[in-house]
């Protein structure tokens, strides 16, 4: 497409969407005029895609989170129009920059775990694999998070309510999904997945329930109009919003409304193309296999065999041969705790056929073990049923042809603890596939400068597809003129920065300062507190030491906390209140400043990480799963400052120890180490920790009397409940934080030549870490998938 057909596009389509002259149009217009350009560009690439892939063996990504972000700017540099757009719109007078940021991102996920189900439907289009993905059209995405007096605020996310071009609505491909008390219609919206160099469309399928009946007319022309409505209401609630508040027992038959309704919908649509396709079902297996991100679409496994037995009249036996080769199951977490369950009330309440299914599950389940010879107690804890409760991880396990974790360290702790009686039965369904972050959008689109240095010193951008292309740049290493390019870039996407957290919330910040980031989801085992705690006592040391030059720093922290997470909630105000003290502090501001990116989301993402320097990875070793953050800042050339944890361990093993900053308990030292750990102890022996602790309660810094800090302190200090006392090892690994962290501020600016070199060599070995390595994986050893290419 040239610029000059661009151009007539845009302009027509703006007309169309705004209803006026391109000229009066908004940048939201604007937005909305490319969006549909785009649109109209893939449609036909689109429908050739869906035809090929329907008739292939196809693997269908099943998750309750698609953490999208923003489309425009993806979709055109997928279809290589970044250029081209720009100089369209220039010819209304617009610019492509302040376009693209008038589109709202598509937050349909919390954090990690749907952000990577997003990355893996960019690489399967990239690789051109059959592969949808399923989830919710949520009418509310995540919360909008702003701060009031430093305490996170909540509001909802209307993200599509002005219109949204990259969804279609698929009014023919509706399909019912029928619950005990209530049958809804379940409408796919249809979302169009560009890859990076291929003609090939995939498609992420987001399914929107509707009542059957728009309204009741006899009630509202009896002036009775809230009654007409209720029932529409109760429809519209299944999509209404992302991770409805499940505290009460209506959350949770919502939550479990949810899940069970984009499986239904889901595999209707997947059985009816397999009969479509093959003329029967009987070889389902053979064309089709789910992947369960998480336990969260489970409810798939048990639905699949009703669907098999009710509708197409197969034996047990044979709808249980066909569902046990169909379903693999990705874990997340390490904490058995965190596994989801269900009361057996709400499944009995919402579909007793569905339980009826689970519970014969179940008697088959003890059989077969009982008959195997293991012991009664052991069977009672992995059965899918438990007393009053259905263990959704459980039914996942014992139906799933392929169980993997998502780093190798995860991996290892699933098989020994977390799922170890299931490892000892079915060792070989266990495998890793450490995740990873496409290289599209968190190297190509949005660090532009070092894209255009790799591309110009590598001679392509065929690195975009292949990121273990950069390998080849390792000769660059010693190249002082390269190193200072990569400097230059580096500082140049930091004074962008700069700019643009300005501009958003008003505070100056100095790119000569070393830029140390932390942005992730705000939960105690990542351990913001630590980072916290560690600036307050720097704070300390600079009022105390007036004469000392200490290395020049910016904290930047980006963190959601869960609407009921007491806790978190206390570690956002704890930082904001940091940020105060230290920002208004004329000594301390000279050297240290403190920025809280409100509203931490992707797109945020895409401007914080290409500007760090040093990348927080900092959670209690054991706990975080993988990290996918630590990937994208790795690719940016940040350098980890990190615990032994989740995929740290391999970007340490990629990129040598001389070139990262590790410290602290690792997770095999953790259980002796607790034993005899005393936190007040170690507060003791550890110089300037009582004062920062002190500091929580003692009027410096105020939590305006809520009590909220001296409970922070509490945990830390006393157990609770159950809780052991600083159950994150929080004062246990400060020391360790506190010598690595100070260390690499002084490597910092010790050598500028040597540090941009350590960045290069992470640059140079992050291409295993991109989600094309991931999904090749699965591809490969779960799916066993071919690329099909249009
Ligand atoms: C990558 C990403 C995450 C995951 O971050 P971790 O540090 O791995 O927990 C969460 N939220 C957003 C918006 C992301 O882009």
């Amino acid at each position: 497409m040239t610029h000059a057909e661009l151009t007539s596009a845009i302009g027509e389509q703006v007309r169309t969407v705004s209803g006026r002259t391109p000229q009066s149009a908004t940048h939201a217009e604007f937005w909305a005029a490319s969006s549909n350009a785009v649109m109209s560009k893939i449609a036909d690439n689109w429908e050739k895609t869906e035809k090929k892939y329907n008739a292939s063996r196809m693997q269908h990504y099943f998750s309750a989170e698609f953490l999208m972000g923003r489309a425009l700017l993806n979709n055109l540099n997928n279809l290589g129009l970044v250029g081209q757009a720009r100089k369209a719109l220039a010819k209304y007078g617009q610019n492509l920059t302040d376009v693209l940021e008038a589109e709202n991102d598509a937050a349909l996920g919390n954090g990690g775990l749907g952000r990577l189900a997003a990355c893996f439907l960019d690489s399967c289009a990239t690789l051109d694999l059959p592969v949808r993905g399923y989830g919710i059209l949520y009418r509310y995405g995540l919360f909008k998070q702003y701060f009031e007096n430093g305490y996170q605020q909540e509001k909802p996310d209307a993200w599509m309510e002005e219109g949204y071009p990259f969804v279609i609505r698929r009014e023919e491909e509706q399909r019912l999904v029928r619950y005990n008390d209530m049958t809804v219609r379940a409408i796919p919206y249809d979302m169009p997945i560009t890859g990076y160099g291929t003609d090939n469309v995939g498609t992420l399928r987001l399914w929107k329930s509707e009542p059957i009946e728009e309204f009741d007319y006899n009630a509202f022309n009896s002036q009775r109009f809230t009654d007409a409505i209720v029932e529409r209401e109760r429809v519209n609630d299944i999509c209404r919003v992302l991770y409805p508040n499940d505290s009460s027992y209506e959350g949770k038959v919502l939550r479990v409304r949810q899940q069970y309704f984009f499986c239904s919908a889901s595999l209707q649509a997947i059985v009816e193309n397999e009969v479509k396709q093959r003329g029967g079902i009987e070889k389902f297996d053979k064309f089709n296999c789910i992947q369960l991100n998480d336990t969260h679409p489970v409810l798939a496994i048990p639905e699949l065999m009703r669907i098999l037995l009710d509708e197409y009249g197969l034996t047990w036996e044979k709808a249980w041969q066909i569902v046990s080769h169909t379903f693999a199951y990705t874990n997340h977490t390490v904490l058995a705790e965190a596994l989801e369950t269900w009361e057996i009330t709400i499944f009995d309440r919402l579909f007793p056929r569905v339980m009826e299914i689970i519970r014969e599950i179940d008697r088959r389940f003890r059989a077969e073990l009982t008959e195997a010879g293991y012991h009664p107690g052991k069977i009672d804890y992995m059965a899918p049923i438990e007393g009053n409760r259905v263990k959704m991880a459980w039914i996942a396990c014992y139906a799933s042809y392929s169980i993997n974790g998502v780093a190798a360290l995860h991996t290892e702790i699933i098989k020994k603890d977390t799922l170890h009686d299931w490892y000892d039965i079915w060792p070989e369904r266990f495998n890793n596939k450490t995740n990873g972050v496409t290289p599209r959008r968190w190297l190509n689109q949005c660090n532009p400068r070092l894209s255009a240095l790799f591309t110009e010193l590598l001679g392509s951008d065929a690195w975009v597809r292949d990121l273990q292309k950069l390998k080849k740049l390792k000769k660059y290493g010693k190249n002082a003129a390269v190193l200072e390019r990569l400097n230059a870039i580096k500082h140049a996407n930091k004074a962008d920065f700069a700019k643009w957290i300005e501009n958003r919330q008003g505070i100056t910040v100095d790119p000569e300062a070393i830029f140390d980031v932390q942005i992730k989801r705000l939960h105690e085992y990542k351990r913001q507190l630590m980072n916290a705690l560690y600036i307050l006592d720097l704070y300390f040391r600079i009022k105390d030491n007036p004469e000392r030059v200490f290395p020049k720093r910016v904290f930047i922290f980006g963190a959601k906390a869960a609407p009921g997470y007491v806790r978190a909630k206390a570690i956002i105000k704890l930082i904001n209140e940091i940020a105060r003290l230290v920002n208004n502090d004329p000594d301390a501001a000279k050297t240290i400043k403190v920025v809280f990116v409100e509203n931490y989301n992707v797109s945020p993402a895409e401007h914080i990480i290409p500007a760090a320097d040093v990348s927080e990875q900092i959670s209690m070793a054991g706990k975080e799963a993988s990290g996918t953050s630590n990937m994208k800042f790795m690719m940016n050339g940040a350098l980890t400052l990190g615990t032994m944890d989740g995929a740290n361990v391999e970007i340490l093993d990629a990129v040598g120890e001389d070139n990262a900053y590790i410290f602290g308990a690792l997770e095999t030292e953790l259980p002796e180490l607790r034993k005899s750990y005393d936190p007040r102890r170690t507060v003791a022996q550890t110089p300037g920790l009582g004062r920062v602790l002190d500091a929580l309660t003692d009027g410096t810094l105020s939590d305006d009397g809520t009590g909220m800090f001296h409970d922070l302190v509490n945990s830390l200090l006393d157990s609770g409940g159950w809780d052991p006392a600083d159950v994150y090892y929080v004062l246990g690994d400060f020391a360790a934080y506190r010598e690595t962290r100070d260390r690499m501020a002084e490597d910092y600016f010790a050598d500028r030549a040597q540090w941009a070199r350590m960045c290069w060599k992470n640059i140079t070995e992050s291409g295993r870490f991109s989600s094309d390595r991931t999904i090749g994986d699965y591809a490969r050893e779960v799916w066993k998938i071919k690329a099909q290419s249009v």
